[in-house]
């Protein structure tokens, strides 16, 4: 029989196993506490355990981290971006991303490619696969801590990376769960974001889920234009939803939670950022208590017949775009550009390359 991985098992099953090997239950603690807190992927490392325990533990689960890195890319800015393999073959990639705030942010995939493809994003290029299983999302938060020093540890979790979270939603949540539970990196569900193309029963569910749960985790909807002609030339899902219903769910969502929630408005030269559509922007949200995340365009890797056009506006057209949004009473953030000499910035993460 194969050996079962370590991290797809919830703590009922966890418990379960250990009544079944006549181990007490608070080693499972104990584990945790080794595997998230101290960094420690190996089971014969925990030398706090006895040694028939840590064989015993090997022998069922074989290795902790079951992928495979194939490659670690460091820039100049101090982000790390890792390629990963799973236990199929299959590609992802995830980012670790530090500033001069002290953020130490992971930006985590949930999906092996994406279904949205969005035109300005890779990530939807090959396709969608499959979705991620809770040990592969826990895994890239493991080995993203890991890159840091052994004194420091991930500050913020950002759901940017391949993927649409609200399709595999509660496979994400179960792994946040474990991640902002004291047992694991016993970090503030506030530092936790998720980024979503805009489906609005995927962010009821959240929604729901946050209000049964308390965990309040921050939402941000990838909005990026103010008409729905616009949103579907470039998303093309919008034609599915249409900005309103996303906006009424997101709606909800701050009625829900008390969270405001992040509208990310990236910006294309000459295609969302025109004196129109700041006004259009700043009617929809005007009413709203909504922050506008501004992202300027990153280059996009292999563009296609119309994303071959798209350029990031001018610094100085972006700062325009800002202003002018605030001054209708906006509040408005331009998200700095991080990653992008390792093509680890937004939209640049796809499912196999070296
Ligand atoms: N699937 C989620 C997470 C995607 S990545 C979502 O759609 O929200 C996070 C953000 O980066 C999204 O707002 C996404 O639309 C944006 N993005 C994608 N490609 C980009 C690019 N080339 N330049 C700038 N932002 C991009």
């Amino acid at each position: 029989m194969l050996p079962m991985p370590f991290l797809e098992l919830d703590t009922a099953e966890l418990a379960a196993a250990f009544d079944d090997w006549g181990l007490p239950r608070y080693r499972a603690g104990q584990i945790k506490r080794w595997i998230f807190a101290r960094k420690t992927p190996l089971f014969e490392q925990m030398t706090d355990l006895p040694k028939s325990v840590r064989t015993l533990l090997t022998e069922k689960f074989g290795s902790i981290l079951q992928c495979k890195e194939i490659s670690r890319k460091q820039s100049d800015d101090s982000s790390q971006k890792l390629l990963l393999e799973l236990a199929d073959r299959e590609r992802i990639e995830c980012v670790l991303l530090r500033d001069d705030r002290q953020h130490r942010t992971a930006c985590i995939s949930t999906q092996v490619g994406c279904a949205m493809k969005c035109v300005f994003c890779a990530s939807g290029m090959d396709g969608f696969v499959r979705n991620l299983t809770k040990g592969e999302i826990l895994e890239q938060l493991l080995r993203l801590n890991q890159l840091l020093p052994e004194t420091e540890r991930l500050t913020h979790i950002v759901v940017m990376g391949i993927g649409e979270p609200t399709l595999n939603l509660d496979t994400l949540l179960s792994a946040l769960e474990i991640i902002t539970s004291p047992e694991g990196l016993d970090l503030s569900v506030r530092r936790v974001t998720i980024s979503t193309v805009g489906i609005p029963e995927g962010i009821r569910k959240l929604a729901d889920a946050v209000q049964q749960t308390g965990k309040g985790y921050k939402l941000a909807v990838s909005l990026h234009a103010p008409n729905d002609e616009l949103r579907t030339k470039i998303i093309p899902q919008n034609r599915f939803t249409g900005i309103e219903s996303i906006l009424q769910a997101a709606d909800e969502y701050f009625g829900k939670t008390g969270r405001r929630v992040t509208f990310e408005y990236t910006l294309i030269d000459g295609v969302n950022d025109r004196p129109e559509h700041v006004r259009q922007l700043a009617a929809l949200l005007r009413h709203r208590t909504a922050i506008v995340n501004l992202i300027p365009l990153n280059p996009i890797p292999e563009p296609n017949d119309q994303s071959n056009h798209y350029r990031a506006p001018s610094e100085q057209m972006v700062r325009q775009f800002a202003e002018q949004l605030q001054q209708s009473g906006i509040q408005v953030k331009i998200r700095f550009r991080k990653g992008d000499k390792i093509a680890a910035a937004c939209g640049q993460l796809r499912r196999s390359r070296h």
